[in-house]
C-alpha cells in the first residue's frame, strides 16, 4: 500500500485543525516558570514542512516561544552525532521513566542511568557530554549552531525566560548534583545545568520547529538549506526516543492514539516527525496536567488522523504531487 501526500490537502487539513481547535480554552499556561505564565494564552499556530522545503502554516506561526523540553531532541541528536548512538545509550539510556519529566524519584529508582536524554535528568547529562569538554561557551555554541542548522535559520535565547528559569530551577539543580553522585555527569554539573537552562530558554517559532521536524524526517538533510546536519543513521534513533518518552508519562497513550513520534515542551510547543514524509509542529501555551499543550495535541491528532500519518501503518512513501490515495 502506498500513501501519497498532496500539498493542498495538507494545507486544507491544517486549516481544518486550526478551526476545530482554536476555541478550546482548556488547560493552563505553565506557572512554575514566571515568564511562561504571562504568555498570551490564546496564541495558536500549526506548521508543516515537507521534504522539498515547502512550509505550510496557519495561525501564529511566527511567534517566538520558549522551546523548553523540545530542545532535548536536538541536544540528544548532537550528543549522538558527536559520540555515537551506542555511547549515548550506554552513558544515558533510552528508557521511558513513566514518571514526570523532572522526577527525582526516577533517578533514584534507576540509579545506574539517567533513563533517556528526553527527560530533565538525561538532558542535563547530555549537555554535560557535548564537546568541547570543559568550555561552557564553546559547548553552548555547538548547541545553538546545531539547532540553527536543524531549523535552517538562526535561533537565540529569550533572555527574560533564561533569567526566569535560572531564578527558579531548584529542582533541576538537585537533579544535576544527584546525577553527579552517580557519575552520570560528564563535565562540571553547574555548567551542564546552566547550558540545559539556556537551551530550554531558546525562542523558536512554530515554522522553525516544523523545519526541524522535516530535517529529522529527511534523515539529517535540512529541506531549506540542503545541508546535511547529522548522520542519517541517527534519524531512527532520535525518532524512537521521541516515540518512547516524548509525552512523558502519557507517551504510550499518545502513541497509541496517534502513531506520531513527537516531543512536547512546557512552552506549549510540540514537534512531530513522520519519517521520510513530513515535519509537523503546533504551539498553544495552555497545558494539561502532564505539561503537554492541549490545543497542539488536539490539532496534531486531527492532522495525523486525517492524513493517515500513523507510522505504524505499512508502506508510507512520499509523493507530494498527487493526492492521498491508497494503492494495492
Ligand atoms: N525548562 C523546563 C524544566 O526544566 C522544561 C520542562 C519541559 O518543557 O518539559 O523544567
Amino acid at each position: 500500500m502506498i500513501k501519497k501526500l498532496d500539498k493542498q490537502l495538507v494545507a486544507d487539513t491544517l486549516r481544518q485543525a486550526y478551526e476545530r481547535c482554536k476555541s478550546n480554552t482548556e488547560g493552563k499556561n505553565a506557572n512554575y516558570i514566571p515568564y511562561l505564565a504571562n504568555i498570551p494564552s490564546d496564541l495558536f499556530g500549526i506548521a508543516a514542512a515537507l521534504p522539498d522545503g515547502e512550509i505550510i502554516t496557519v495561525g501564529d506561526t511566527d511567534y517566538r516561544f520558549g522551546i523548553e523540553s523540545v530542545s532535548k531532541v536536538p541536544t540528544a541528536l548532537l550528543a549522538m552525532n558527536q559520540y555515537s548512538g551506542r555511547e549515548v545509550l550506554e552513558k544515558i539510556g533510552a528508557d521511558a521513566t513513566g514518571l514526570p519529566f523532572n522526577s527525582i524519584m526516577a533517578i533514584l529508582l534507576e540509579k545506574d542511568h539517567p533513563s533517556t536524554p528526553l527527560v530533565n535528568a538525561g538532558a542535563i547529562s547530555a549537555c554535560s557530554m557535548i564537546k568541547p569538554q570543559g568550555d561552557a561557551n564553546s559547548k553552548w555554541q555547538s548547541i545553538i549552531n546545531f539547532i540553527s542548522e536543524l531549523t535552517g535559520s538562526q535561533v537565540e535565547v529569550i533572555e527574560e525566560l533564561y533569567q526566569s528559569e535560572t531564578a527558579t530551577n531548584f529542582n533541576n539543580k538537585s537533579i544535576a548534583w544527584l546525577l553527579k553522585n552517580y557519575d552520570r555527569i560528564y563535565d562540571d554539573p553547574d555548567m551542564a545545568l546552566d547550558i540545559y537552562t539556556r537551551q530550554c530558554s531558546i525562542g523558536i517559532t512554530t515554522q522553525q520547529l516544523a523545519v526541524m521536524g522535516a530535517t529529522i524526517a529527511n534523515r539529517g538533510i535540512n529541506p531549506l538549506t540542503g545541508r546535511c546536519v547529522f548522520k542519517a543513521e541517527l534519524a531512527p534513533k532520535i525518532i524512537s526516543m521521541m516515540a518512547t518518552v516524548g509525552f512523558y508519562e502519557h507517551s504510550g497513550n499518545w502513541l497509541f492514539s496517534t502513531g506520531l513520534p513527537a516531543k512536547t515542551g512546557v512552552g506549549g510547543g510540540i514537534l512531530g516527525v513522520v519519517p521520510n514524509i513530513i515535519g509537523l509542529a503546533a504551539f498553544a501555551p495552555p497545558l494539561d496536567d502532564s505539561g503537554n499543550s492541549v490545543k497542539a495535541q488536539q490539532a496534531l491528532s486531527y492532522i495525523v488522523g486525517h492524513l493517515n500519518l500513523n507510522i505504524f501503518e505499512n508502506g508510507i512513501y512520499c509523493n507530494m504531487d498527487q493526492k492521498v490515495s491508497i494503492e494495492a
